[in-house]
């Protein structure tokens, strides 16, 4: 396709990442546009747009790795895009549209991609110089293409990340397992509560108890001094996701979302040493009238500023972060200290909900461990041969996740495997 001036301009006048223009006017090859940036976000990009856009992406930068990860109930393939200037310790990944009637993450994505593939800034250069971002940009295509929360089984992906029964689920999985983000960013939408839950944005931390209090640190510092500040400064209003708050004195009243369940995205990312934060942007348009495709470029700008936060995070909390993680990732071989069942950062654990002194390992018979052995595996989990079963011991990275998989008490366990306490 030939470049057309408007094109050219508009690609000329895009937000930058970090600072100065991403790329210059006479930039080749041309840098392709979403449907919704030609649309001026009338509609929402299709998939085989996004298709192209990737593959045109793929072919025109070095420093784009595009890459299959799985393929959907109904034959969608799911993406993993890798952006980097060279190999790094450092790994950024964003979750893009879990649920498939909340686009607008997905376009932020989309265009953060093309953004980062096509730079010519040397700042932004410098910071994939010791970054790798990685994208799954359309984390639930079934579910996007029919506009629906669910996957096409109407499964929730984001309430499967322990159970791994989706594809979907499975794919990011094992993105966890073997790229071990720093940090895991996932992007979705709210239907908003007048006067008392309508913020632009909403962002939330991992809330389980049993995230590393260092990793836990940097999720909230990552929401508190970099992502709401961005947004705000873009003129986004920001606050916690689930909780109303008063109208007048903007105190919190009730809490509607947003626990400490490990088997959401955001809880498992904290489970396994992620620095994870949930980012929401509100669906209604702040006016009652406002023309769709303004309100829709609202939602996408909104998560866009919110990225840039993430951004500056990464740049300038990027080495108390990799040490964070990787401290975080070697706790669990010390195996000490409780496993929490229950409970949120905002919501004491009850007794029954903490186990004091946990098992030193779980048996599963041969018939458990053929049920969940292929789940063990896409976590991560480490098992040795015991007789014709497998023995699960607590002793490792995923000391936490273990329980939660395997203990009869753990209300999302796969199985019920026997406690071993002889230790
Ligand atoms: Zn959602």
């Amino acid at each position: 396709m030939k470049p057309r001036l408007a094109t050219v301009i508009a690609a000329a006048l895009a937000a930058p990442l970090l600072s100065a223009p991403a790329y210059a006017a006479d930039a080749r090859p041309t840098p392709p546009r979403t449907g919704f940036e030609q649309t001026n976000g009338a509609r929402w990009t299709t998939q085989p747009e996004e298709q192209d856009f990737l593959a045109t992406v793929d072919r025109a930068s070095t420093r784009v790795t595009l890459t299959r990860i799985g393929t959907t109930e109904q034959d969608r393939p799911l993406q993993l895009v890798r952006i980097a200037e060279r190999p790094t310790t450092r790994t950024v990944l964003l979750i893009c549209s879990q649920h498939g009637d909340e686009p607008s993450g997905r376009e932020a994505c989309l265009t953060t991609v093309r953004d980062l593939a096509y730079t010519k800034d040397a700042r932004t250069k410098e910071f994939l110089s010791r970054t790798t971002l990685l994208v799954v940009p359309t984390a639930n295509p079934d579910g996007r293409a029919a506009d629906t929360r669910g996957n096409s089984d109407g499964v929730d992906i984001n309430r499967d990340h322990l159970s791994l029964r989706t594809a979907e689920a499975r794919a990011m999985a094992t993105i966890l397992r073997d790229r071990r983000p720093d940090v895991v960013y996932d992007l979705h939408e709210y239907t908003a509560t007048p006067l008392y839950y309508e913020k632009d944005l909403f962002d939330l931390w991992p809330r389980n108890l049993n995230t590393d209090a260092a990793v836990h640190t940097e999720a909230r510092t990552l929401s508190r001094s970099y992502v709401r500040p961005a947004a705000g400064s873009a003129g986004f209003t920001t606050g916690t996701y689930g909780i109303w708050t008063d109208p007048v004195t903007g105190d919190p009243i009730r809490q509607v979302a947003g626990d400490g369940q490990e088997r959401i995205l955001r809880n498992m990312s904290g489970v396994k040493h992620s620095v994870g934060l949930l980012i929401e942007s509100r669906v209604e348009p702040p006016t009652e009238g406002t023309p769709e495709p303004d309100n829709n470029r609202r939602r996408v700008n909104s998560q866009l500023a919110a990225l840039k936060g993430l951004f500056s995070f990464a740049g300038e909390r990027g080495r108390q972060v990799d040490t964070a993680t990787a401290a975080a990732r070697l706790t669990g071989y010390r195996d000490t200290g409780p496993i929490y069942l229950g409970g949120a950062d905002n919501d004491p654990a009850e007794p029954t909900e903490v186990i004091e002194n946990p098992a030193c390992g779980y048996r599963l018979t041969a018939e458990q461990f053929a049920e969940v052995a292929d789940e063990l595996a896409l976590h991560g989990v480490r098992t040795r041969p015991d007789g014709a079963g497998a023995y699960v011991p607590l002793r490792q990275s995923l000391r936490a996740l273990v329980p939660l998989l395997l203990d009869e008490r753990a209300p999302y366990h796969l199985t019920a495997g026997e406690a071993d306490v002889n230790c």
